[in-house]
């Protein structure tokens, strides 16, 4: 009786260790990437200079531009990969060079995703501004912000030191000249 147990918790903790290739979880493999490929799309928002000619040339308006809380590259790309027929337009007109800021050679192919979704937005995997992205530059923005406030406090503090030093400078030669 024990030694039967023994045998069923070793054959299916043995069975939990392994992995099946029938249960693998094959989206994350990049099955028909290609330089060609028309996929997801994948946008560099580093280069992207929100020029909105990608936008503008959709023909199912599947791209959206983002307003992000920057003072530079502000406005950015989003498509939604449910309207998106993969015609490729957006990034034949992309202007930045060497390398086109929105490509089409994500290598996604597993646009839908899996489970119960309330309404078709929750449907549709779309590329979107990553959070991340977001947060690293605006504390970028606020390092650089506190930066220039320290430069110009230093700027001051020694604008005051100098206007200062000419003051008892000033001062100092009357009395040397009273003396002589
Ligand atoms: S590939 Fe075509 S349809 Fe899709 S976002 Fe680009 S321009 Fe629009
Ligand atoms: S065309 Fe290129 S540079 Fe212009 S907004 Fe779209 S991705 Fe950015």
């Amino acid at each position: 009786m024990i030694l039967e147990f023994i045998e069923k918790v070793y054959r299916v903790s043995k069975a939990l260790g392994t992995k099946s290739p029938a249960t693998e979880d094959v989206r994350e493999h990049l099955m028909h990437k290609s330089e060609r490929l028309r996929g997801e799309h994948r946008i560099d928002y580093e280069t992207c200079i929100g020029c909105d000619s990608c936008n503008k040339i959709c023909p199912v308006s599947a791209i959206t531009m983002k307003q992000l809380p920057f003072k530079k590259q502000n406005i950015v790309p989003e498509v939604n990969l449910g309207v998106c027929i993969f015609c490729g337009l957006c990034e034949d007109v992309c202007p930045t060079k060497p390398e086109k800021s929105i490509v089409l050679s994500g290598g996604r192919y597993d646009m839908i995703t899996g489970g119960w979704h309330q309404d078709q937005a929750d449907f549709w995997v779309n590329v979107d501004v990553p959070q991340s992205y977001i947060d690293s530059r605006l504390e970028e923005e606020e390092a650089a912000r506190v930066k220039k406030e320290l430069l110009a406090k230093k700027k001051a503090a020694e604008a005051a030191l100098k206007a200062k030093e000419a003051q008892s400078a000033e001062k100092t030669v009357p009395e040397t000249e009273e003396k002589s």
